[in-house]
């Protein structure tokens, strides 16, 4: 048990799509308080490509891999590349292991979180959804010990928390950069969306 299958990444897209589609308004009310109102819009359309564009008969890396490629050409914004990236490297990090041990899978969250850092140049602390991935990707990694169910509670534990925690922060990166102290006192909608994505996979691997 605990392993992360083909079947379980494709699901985990998915449902990702459905979150981000559900909550697609509250993302956008919280992008339109510090940035231009379009990150509900730019994530519902995103994840909807990747679920279109979700193979089968590939290794659960090659899933991932697909849907990142999707999101990068289908979404607008920052976050598309951003995102899309993160899961191509993800995908890239589980290469072609048909079932993902929680180690690896921590493995290739935190090569998801390192190819966000490099991708953007943002660092923990700058407001930004890295608020709440990294945190989620250590604490998947330090409980991955425990099986994927319990280390992807975990992560999602961390995001939550780690994205509350950007509520008072001063933007550094993003379009949210730009009010300065302005920025402060409020959620980041990027940190928000990667909470959906975490509580996703939490979903899709509870046992
Ligand atoms: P845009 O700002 O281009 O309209 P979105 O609204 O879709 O794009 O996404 C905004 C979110 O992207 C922000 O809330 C923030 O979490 C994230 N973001 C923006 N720039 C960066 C960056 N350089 N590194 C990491 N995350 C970033
Ligand atoms: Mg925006
Ligand atoms: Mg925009």
């Amino acid at each position: 048990a605990g392993a992360f299958t083909a079947a379980e990444a494709a699901a985990w897209i998915r449902r990702a799509a459905e979150l981000v589609s559900a909550d697609a308004d509250r993302l956008t009310r919280l992008d339109a308080a510090i940035g231009d109102g379009d990150h509900g819009l730019n994530l519902d359309r995103g994840f909807a490509a990747a679920v279109e564009a979700l193979p089968g008969g590939v290794p659960p890396g090659r899933v991932l891999i697909a849907a990142g490629r999707a999101i990068v050409s289908k979404t607008g914004g920052a976050s598309g590349p951003l995102y899309g990236t993160a899961l191509r490297r993800a995908g890239k990090a589980l290469g072609d292991t048909e079932e993902a041990s929680a180690a690896q899978l921590g493995e290739a969250l935190t090569a998801a979180v390192t190819g966000i850092r490099e991708l953007g140049g943002a660092q923990p602390g700058d407001k930004t959804m890295l608020d709440a991935l990294t945190p989620a990707a250590e604490a998947f990694a330090a409980s991955a010990e425990q099986g994927v169910p319990a280390a992807a509670r975990a992560a999602l534990e961390a995001a939550e928390q780690g994205a509350e925690a950007t509520v008072p922060l001063v933007a550094r990166k993003g379009r949210a950069s730009y009010l300065g102290e302005r920025s402060a006192g409020h959620l980041d909608p990027g940190a928000a969306s990667s909470v959906l994505l975490l509580r996703a996979l939490a979903d899709v691997t509870a046992t």
